[in-house]
This record gives C-alpha cells, structure tokens and sequence, in this order.
C-alpha cells in the first residue's frame, strides 16, 4: 500500500515532537515534511532539537535529517497534522486547507467554528460530515478538522457512555493538569516546585464549552449542542505527563456504581473499524483504591484512553470519579492522528 505524505506543523513543539515519535512506523502515513517558525526552518530537525527533544529514546531516525520548512503551503504532502501555536494556527492552518491541504489540528483557533468537526472518532464520527458544508461555504479544496482540549478530551470519552446510559445533567470538574500541556518552555520551575497554581488562561472555559458541541447531534448544517451543565476549576500542578480530573455528575436516569462501571467498560464503539491508533478499551476501569495515578497509568492503551477509577456516590449530585487520561497522546497527538485514520477510512484522503 502506498502510504499517504504527512507533514507536521509546528513540529518541535510538545505536541510536534509527539507527533514525529508516535507516526514512526506508522502503517498508513509518512512523514515527508517537517514545519515551524521561521526561526527554526532551513536546520535539520535533530539539531534544532538537541536542546528541546523530551521522549525517551530521542529523535526518530527517520526524522534526523529532515530539514525545517516554513509553515507555508508548498509541502511535499497532502495532510499536515498540526501542533502549532494558536496565535500561528489561525491563519496557517487556512492558509493550508484554502491550498488544497486536509488540516487535522490541535490548536484551539478553530475548534469553535461553527462548520469546523471538533471530532472524536468514538464520540461523533458523523461531525465529520461538516467538512462538506465547509468547503462549500468556504469555497476550499481542503479542509480543517480539530481535536480537543487536552483536558475536555479525557472528560468526553466518559460523559459520551454515560449520557447515552442515563443523561447527563451536570457536571462539576476540578483539574490537576500536567506541566507538558503549558508547552515548550512552559511553567518556570520556580513558579511550580512545591506549589499548585490554580489558574489556566481560557482552559476553564473550554473544558465547559467543547463537551456540548462534542457529544452534539449534527442536524442539516450545524450541530445542535448537547444539554448538560458543566462548571470547571484548572489546575496547574507539577506532574510531567497525564491530566487528572475529579469529575461529579448528575444524571437523569438512576442507576448505582456498577451501571457506571458497566457502560464505561461496554463502551467499545470503533471496535472493527480498524483505525490503528484506535485504543481496544477507550475506557478502563481501575479497581484499586488508589489508582488511577499519572506515574503508573498514564501509559495504559497507549495513553489513547481515559484512565477511570474510585466510583463512588457523590452527596450533592449523584456520582463522583477520578479520570486520568495522556495529556500529549490522547490529549494531543495520538488524537489528531486517530481524526486522520478516520479521515482516511471516510474517503477524505484519496485527493
Ligand atoms: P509549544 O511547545 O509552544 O510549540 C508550539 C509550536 O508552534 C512550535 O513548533 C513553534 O515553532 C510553532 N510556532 C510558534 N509560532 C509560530 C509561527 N509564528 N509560525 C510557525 N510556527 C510557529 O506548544 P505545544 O504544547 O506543543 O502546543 C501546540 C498546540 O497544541 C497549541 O495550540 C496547544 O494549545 C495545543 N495543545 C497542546 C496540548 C499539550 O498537552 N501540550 C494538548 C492539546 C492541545 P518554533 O519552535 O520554531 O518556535
């Protein structure tokens, strides 16, 4: 099988060096073109990345010698993944769908837009259909597709069972966020070494917004929003990998812990689709009392699920968990590579 060029924008950042590790190999994509600021284009990947590279095991190989381009339409590829700045997103990340490019992205600048999928192949496979609306409203040859918030996407994958179960209503999350999902450099040390800063700029306001177009219905063109309820507090605390969420819900059919348990492990909706990237449980379930925990679950599937445990009853809504999910795997990158296997198995990379 011939695979299909892939470039990555905003390539030695975070979520771009996750990017570059985890299509290593890939069955179905190549890596042809690596992308960032003008600062960085024109060096050779590894050298640019001496000093920033965080995986273990280094820089792929396959990546070394690739030399930096410009963020600019002209890659030798015909999907960029990208991990770019927002403030850099916003118009690259047109620039490359009006150039004919399918755009899969990370960055927040357009997961809002009312003709843009904010996918999740387990969630809403069927948004992807707003790509067609959007090429005609936009008159583009490509096309932009998004993920999540790193946070909003770990909370998803458990309220998309749940509220199928029973409806959800409401919702109350407090947050314990890793420091790789403040980027490259990120959070001083010296602002986070025995402290928890309890302030994320805008993140509460995605984490309460992106869920209800999500878990939403497209209904002709646009989606109609989900109807629950969801206040959020983020918080910054010195953890390398893995958000943690302390989640509350209130539902409108009763049920008891083990019809919780019970949908979180039945749900298995890609399960035959095929898509590699596609964890086999999106959902696991840890009974011991004190799991899940960043430093020993982080990593399960993959980091492609939402890592839940310590069910219980909750005396102001109705039950309460702890969720861990990857912040940079399912959070980032593995979900913007999982929104191109489904891209591809829907015939919206065949040119
Ligand atoms: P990061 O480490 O700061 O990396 C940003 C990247 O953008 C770098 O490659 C940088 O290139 C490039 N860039 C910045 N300004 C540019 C410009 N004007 N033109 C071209 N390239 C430019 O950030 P990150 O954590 O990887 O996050 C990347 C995106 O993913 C952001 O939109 C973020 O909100 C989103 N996201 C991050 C996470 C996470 O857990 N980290 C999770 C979900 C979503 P240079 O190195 O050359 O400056």
């Amino acid at each position: 099988m011939t695979k299909i060029k892939i470039g990555i924008l905003g390539a030695t950042g975070m979520v771009g060096q996750m990017l570059v590790s985890l299509l290593e190999g890939h069955p179905w994509f190549e890596v042809t073109s690596l992308a960032a600021s003008d600062k960085s284009a024109g060096r050779k990947y590894e050298e640019v990345m001496e000093n920033r590279w965080s995986l273990a095991g280094g820089v792929p190989e396959y990546a070394r010698d690739i030399k930096l381009e410009e963020c600019k339409p002209g890659l030798d590829c015909s999907l960029v993944l990208s991990g770019l700045d927002p403030s850099a997103a916003l118009k690259i990340e047109e620039d490359f769908a009006r150039a004919g490019y399918g755009v899969s992205s990370n960055a927040k600048s357009h997961r809002m837009d009312a003709d843009v999928p904010l996918l999740m192949p387990e969630i809403n496979p069927g948004h992807i259909g707003l790509i067609d609306i959007q090429r005609k409203k936009r008159g583009w040859k490509g096309f932009i597709v998004t993920d999540p918030n790193c946070t909003t996407m770990g909370m998803s994958l458990a309220l998309k069972p749940l509220d199928d179960s029973f409806g959800v209503e409401k919702v109350m999350v407090t947050t314990l966020q890793a420091l790789s999902g403040a980027g490259y450099p990120g959070v001083p040390s010296i602002d986070i070494v025995d402290n928890v800063i309890p302030y994320i700029n805008d993140e509460e306001d995605k984490v309460e917004e992106e869920p209800l177009k999500i878990l939403g219905e497209l209904k002709g063109s646009s989606i109609k929003k989900a109807k629950m309820v969801i206040s959020a507090s983020c918080n910054r605390v010195a953890v390398k990998y893995g958000h943690t969420e302390c989640i509350s819900v209130k539902l409108a059919k009763k049920t008891d812990v083990d019809g919780l348990v019970d949908a979180f492990e039945r749900f298995k909706p890609l399960k035959g689709l095929g898509l590699p990237s596609a964890p086999a449980r999106p959902i696991v379930v840890l009974r011991q009392e004190n799991r899940p925990q960043p430093k020993l679950d982080a990593n399960l599937e993959k980091g492609m699920a939402s890592i839940i445990g310590r069910i219980r009853r909750c005396s102001i809504l109705d039950y309460k968990f702890v969720l861990l999910s990857h912040n940079m795997v399912r959070g980032a990158a593995g979900a913007a590579i999982l929104n191109a296997e489904l891209l591809k198995v829907k015939g919206y990379l065949d040119g």
